[in-house]
């Protein structure tokens, strides 16, 4: 029988084992569409509806999975987490040996228990009257009656609006309404993994990122780093298969469709990406650095949504402009591009869980050094 405290203590394993600190307040409620959900902040809990003997064991997981990682997202309020709920779940069920079912797979289960609680159209309906929903691009409907005879019958009768409009008004089954607009994900395919040790680092170009991660590489020996794909020429000093692994757009288009690349980016023109093999090849035991921009993070915290992100801050844009032309790796009109790309990188800057400007080399890579030390692979 699952009741508050057992949940409570369900989120205080999982914040142990994921070193978060997620702590919902829980309430008991009588009556709702889902046997959890997240009403004013709170996370609703209904007994009868979550101890149904016919919802499914995995169903439950997802459930509080899926409602743990929303309130760990929700920690927004004090911190940005850029991480997606739904792979979030997958990544935890999949640790603890729990089946993930795709969305319609648990809504039909959702359904089938709801249709046994309730007789009233408002709680045994996936629908609400007045919802609206898109189809596709060129499809919306409002749900504008709802009807139900015998238990399994129930009936949805929907207006089109937006682009649609002038369609007739139509009546379907709710499992098909749910079908044509909300069947969205089939998560069973999608690679998630909970590994704690990946450290993002990102920063505007000419920032400092490569002398900071040099000097981090030297002094902590036990940190590792991947090396990225990109399709950007060679500089002088440069090694392949060191600093980059240089290809060309061909090749990279080859690796972005067969599914090599974790996460890519284009960047003034060239493609930059993550072999997933460069993940894999590292032991996950020891914090793994990737240098890669805000894009390449917000694809990477998808598949490994327990990665720690550390933002590089140049004390001011003209410090950085001076620091692109004492550089002299780019020309007056890639500095000028760079420097345009750097603003929008600094307004993004929230989106991390650390900032750390980088006033001296050795003092910012001892600062990340500390953060990793604290944050990455640390049992709570
Ligand atoms: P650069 O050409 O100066 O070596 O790198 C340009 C930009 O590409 C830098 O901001 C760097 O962080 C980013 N970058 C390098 N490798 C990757 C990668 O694998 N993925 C992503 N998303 N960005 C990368």
């Amino acid at each position: 029988m699952w009741t508050v405290e057992k949940i409570q203590a369900y989120y205080d394993e999982l914040n142990k084992a994921y070193g978060l600190q997620v702590v919902p307040v829980i309430r008991e409620a009588k009556k709702g569409k889902s046997p959890l959900f997240v009403k004013n902040g709170e996370l609703m809990f209904i007994p009868a509806f979550f101890n149904h003997p016919e919802l499914d064991e995995t169903v439950k997981m997802m459930l509080l999975t899926e409602l743990y990682s929303c309130f760990h997202i929700d920690r927004r309020k004090t911190g940005y987490v850029d991480v997606n709920p739904g792979f979030m779940a997958k990544g935890i069920c999949l640790e603890r040996g729990v089946d993930f079912a795709s969305d319609d797979e648990i809504e039909q289960n959702l359904r089938k228990v709801r249709r046994q609680l309730y007789d009233e159209i408002e709680y045994c309906c996936y629908f609400s009257v007045g919802q609206k929903l898109r189809e596709s691009a060129f499809v919306s409907w409002e749900v504008v009656g709802i009807t139900r005879n015998g238990i399994d019958d129930i009936l949805v009768t929907v207006k089109p609006i937006g682009c649609n409009l002038g369609k007739p008004e139509r009546t379907m089954t709710e499992e098909e309404l749910y079908k044509r607009c909300c069947n969205f994900r089939d998560m069973k395919n999608e690679k998630v993994d909970m590994r704690r040790n990946l450290v993002v680092i990102s920063g505007p170009s000419g920032v400092g990122k490569d002398s900071v991660v040099k000097k981090l590489l030297e002094k902590y020996p036990h940190l590792h780093k991947t090396t990225s794909v990109t399709t950007r020429t060679k500089r002088g000093n440069e090694v392949d298969g060191a600093n980059y692994y240089y290809v060309s757009k061909e090749q990279f288009y080859d690796l972005q469709t067969n599914d090599s690349l974790v996460e890519y980016t284009l960047y003034d023109g060239e493609y930059y990406g993550t072999f997933y093999s460069e993940i894999e090849r590292h032991p996950d035991d020891v914090p793994l650095l990737l240098v890669i921009d805000g894009c390449g993070r917000r694809s990477l915290m998808m598949r490994y949504p327990m990665a720690k992100t550390i933002f590089i801050a140049p004390p001011s844009l003209e410090e950085l402009k001076a620091r692109l032309i004492v550089r002299g790796e780019n020309s007056d009109e890639e500095i000028e591009r760079r420097l345009t790309v750097a603003k929008d990188e600094l307004e993004q800057a929230y989106k991390y869980d650390f900032t750390v400007v980088n006033e001296e080399v050795e003092s910012c890579a001892k600062e990340i050094a500390k953060i990793i030390s604290k944050t990455v692979l640390v049992a709570q």
